[in-house]
This record gives C-alpha cells, sequence and structure tokens, in this order.
C-alpha cells in the first residue's frame, strides 16, 4: 500500500529466460544462442534471468514487497512462454495473475488457448493486431473471442504505436501494419463480445481521440495508464498525463481506468517512478479516493476476481 492506496500493477511483462531464447531465434542471420543472448543483453545493458521461472517470479515478489505493491498482472510477452507465466502464477498465488500472447495466425492457436485459459488459468491474452498484421475484426479471431467470453478472459488489444525495446536489442525489426491499428476497429467487437472485458494499453499510444471514441461506444472497454506513455511527445495536441487523464476520466469514467507501470527489465526492475508519479498526480487532480482507489486497484481486482 503506498499511502491511501493499494495498488495493483495491470501491466507487467515476465520476460524470462524463455522469453529472451524465443526471441532470438527469430533472427535471420543469427550466431549461436549464447552469442546472441550475451550481444543483446550488452545491447541494452540487460540482465537475461536464470533459467528457472520461479527464482525470477521471486525476485519480482521480492521487488514488490520493497515498494508495497499488492499484486501484479504478468504477461507472457512472446507466443510460446505461457509456462513461465504460469510457473510464475502457480508460484505465488495470491500476488500474481498471468496472460499470455496470442499468434492469431499459429495453427495451434485454440488448441493453445483453450489448455492456458481452462487447465493453466491464465486469466486473459494479449493480441497485437498491427504486428500480426490481422485486424481485430478478422471472422477468423471468432473462435478465440468466443472462448474467451465463455471462461471470462480479459482482452488486451494493443493500438497505436508500438515500441517493443527487446527487439531493439536483438535486432529484430518490428514489422507493423498500420492499418490494424486504430482502436476504433474494436468497436464491432466489442459490441458483438458485450461480456469480454477489453483493455486498450496506453490509451491507445497515440491514437487518444479514437480510444476515447471507442469508450464512448463500448461500456465493456478499458483503458490502461501504462508506462511513461511517451506516444504524448508525438501526438499533435502534445498532451500532459493531467489533461489525457482528465479527458479519460470524463469518457470512461474512474471505473475503466486501470493503473499500469509497464515494469520488466531487469536490472531497471519495477518502474517505481510511474506509480509515484501517477499517484501523485491523482492526488493533485483531487481524484475522489474511492475513484483513485478504483483505478489502482479495484478495477483491475474484479476483473479478475468478480465484483467485489
Ligand atoms: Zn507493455
Amino acid at each position: 500500500m503506498i499511502g491511501l492506496f493499494k495498488i495493483f500493477d495491470s501491466h507487467v511483462h515476465f520476460y524470462s529466460n524463455a522469453y529472451f531464447r524465443f526471441l532470438v531465434k527469430q533472427k535471420t542471420n543469427r550466431l549461436d544462442i549464447n552469442t546472441e543472448l550475451k550481444n543483446l543483453a550488452a545491447k541494452g545493458h540487460l540482465e537475461i534471468p536464470g533459467e528457472d521461472p520461479i527464482a525470477l517470479a521471486k525476485k519480482w515478489i521480492e521487488v514488490i514487497d520493497k515498494w508495497k505493491i499488492e499484486r501484479m498482472m504478468l504477461f507472457g510477452s512472446i507466443p510460446g512462454d505461457e509456462d513461465s507465466v504460469v510457473k510464475a502464477v502457480q508460484a505465488f498465488p495470491t500476488r500474481l495473475t498471468g496472460m499470455f500472447t496470442v499468434d492469431p495466425n499459429s495453427n495451434v492457436l485454440m488448441e493453445n488457448a483453450e489448455k492456458r485459459l481452462k487447465q493453466d488459468k491464465l486469466r486473459g491474452i494479449l493480441l497485437y493486431p498491427s504486428m500480426y498484421q490481422i485486424s481485430v475484426q478478422d471472422s477468423w479471431l471468432d473462435p478465440l473471442f468466443q472462448l474467451c467470453e465463455e471462461v471470462r478472459a480479459i482482452v488486451f488489444t494493443q493500438f497505436g504505436k508500438l515500441t517493443i525495446k527487446s527487439r531493439d536489442y536483438a535486432g529484430i525489426p518490428v514489422v507493423v501494419n498500420e492499418e490494424f491499428s486504430n482502436p476504433k476497429d474494436l468497436i464491432p467487437v466489442a459490441k458483438k463480445y458485450s461480456r469480454i472485458r477489453f483493455v486498450v494499453p496506453h490509451f491507445g499510444a497515440g491514437r487518444f481521440e479514437e480510444t476515447l471514441e471507442l469508450g464512448k461506444e463500448c461500456s465493456n472497454v478499458y483503458v490502461d495508464t501504462a508506462g511513461s506513455n511517451s506516444w504524448m511527445t508525438d501526438h499533435p495536441s502534445k498532451p500532459d498525463l493531467r489533461q489525457v487523464l482528465q479527458k479519460t476520466l470524463q469518457v470512461f469514467g474512474a471505473g475503466r481506468i486501470i493503473f499500469g507501470s509497464d515494469s520488466g527489465m531487469f536490472p531497471r526492475g519495477y518502474r517505481y517512478d510511474i506509480v509515484d508519479n501517477q499517484t501523485k498526480l491523482a492526488q493533485e487532480m483531487r481524484i475522489p479516493l474511492p475513484d483513485a482507489k478504483k483505478i489502482f486497484y479495484e478495477n483491475m481486482a474484479s476483473l479478475i476476481d468478480g465484483p467485489q
């Protein structure tokens, strides 16, 4: 607990050893695995964790204990790395919850999603339409959305600008199709699957106005506040976080905004600066305490645990 807020961080990347291995495997002219990992670590000034995901989970728990963060949502950030997240969550079930990135074009999409959501009890999926070159409206995704609706899975859907630092360090360019990065594409989908709770990270990562339109139309869409929101500097209206939060509160209300830090890499570890900035901003803006409690803890807790 920080001041009067309990914190549920809804956006933390679990960059396991396997994550980095899967990542460098995607390179075309790759060297041997150990050289690739060493180069990546040197380029990004990163620590690549050891092979045991439970040891990494334990490290995260120590870090968040220090910063007094109650709970975290861990993202398996590359298709194939689900097991790492499952093990982490199973080791610390009261503190950690997990979701996983899907490759919508995978041959084993549904088989894997069923297993991960039903058996392994991961609580949601991450979709990157622009990176996987598929519209969120594509009918290929219908079985996936039906499954998410059935098991009450959360669907994080990334729109707008996509920056993946670990890919830059690995020398793997992120090829995106901007055509699929418009949050408004989600409107018919969120209407059709009205029992799914969708989360759009980073207030739409640059597609802010479209995200507000989406939020106006669909009451089952949430936004997260994750990270430094560097998109604001490239946005034509150059808003600051106060303006962004103010407008978002007007449209979404405090019940559909969730806090995230976008932490992930070591040695940086937990991005306490993000918590600090955003909790201070909430106080400066005089967001009523019950609303701040929703944003920093309760909204995410109720998405996961059901209504309190
Ligand atoms: Zn992120």
